[in-house]
């Protein structure tokens, strides 16, 4: 299980990463807004440990960013700041919890496992259209029961287009997410690995899953 924490101060980074590793998740860490925002949308975590006040972006900006680009990663608000306002306003930016600095380990972790229980139990990690299933929790791909191996951008452009299946995709947001909000397309990055996929996806069916929007980008439907 990866974890992402977002957090400028360094102290309470190291704390943090020292007890999450000694309850064996691997640790990732991003001392800035938009370094948390760009790495939360290139990776597959199953946490976010979020702080409120951060350099060049504050963490409602990211949470609500990460949830308006349909990524529903768990996240947990850290902050200073103990206002009711604040914590209305973290729960409305799409946070699934919210922690009040300072706090003791065990309560974090006591939070972090329910969420992750929680988690367990949606479908959320199930997604499928038609005969195409993507299991989050396995990281795998498969079509009428047959295991698809992707590529890790493969498999991001179709986790993006999976989780909004029947909706015009635009390009843009592939690329946002399969290769971060600052990379710009010197040649035809997207349709390449679009083409790859497709092909991948489309081995021994019939049926065309995704399909291009003119002037919009793709939408992955029957
Ligand atoms: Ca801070």
């Amino acid at each position: 299980m990866a974890i992402l924490i977002i957090e400028d101060e360094k102290k309470l980074v190291n704390i943090l990463k020292k007890a999450l590793k000694e309850e064996r998740y691997s640790v990732d860490v991003a001392y800035d807004g938009e370094e948390g925002l760009s790495k939360a949308m290139r990776n597959n975590y199953s946490l976010i440990l979020l702080d409120v006040m951060l350099p060049s972006k504050d963490g409602f900006a990211i949470c609500r960013e990460l949830r308006a680009r349909h990524i529903h990663t768990p996240v947990i608000m850290l902050t200073a700041r103990g206002a009711i306002e604040d914590k209305v306003f973290g729960l409305d930016a799409g946070a699934d919890d919210y922690l009040i600095k300072p706090f003791s380990l065990i309560e974090l972790f006591s939070r972090i496992r329910a969420i992750l229980r929680r988690r367990k139990t949606t479908d959320e990690d199930m997604l499928k259209v038609a005969n195409l299933v993507m299991d989050k929790k396995k990281h795998e791909v498969t079509r009428g029961g047959v295991v698809i191996p992707l590529t890790p951008k493969e498999y991001k452009l179709l986790d993006t287009l999976i989780s909004r299946k029947g909706e015009a995709v635009k390009r843009r947001d592939l690329i946002d997410h399969a290769w971060g909000p600052t990379f710009k397309e010197v040649g035809n990055e997207l349709n390449v690995h679009i083409k790859y996929l497709r092909s991948k996806i489309n081995k021994g069916n019939k049926k065309p899953l995704i399909h291009t929007v003119r002037g919009v980008g793709f939408v992955l439907k029957e």
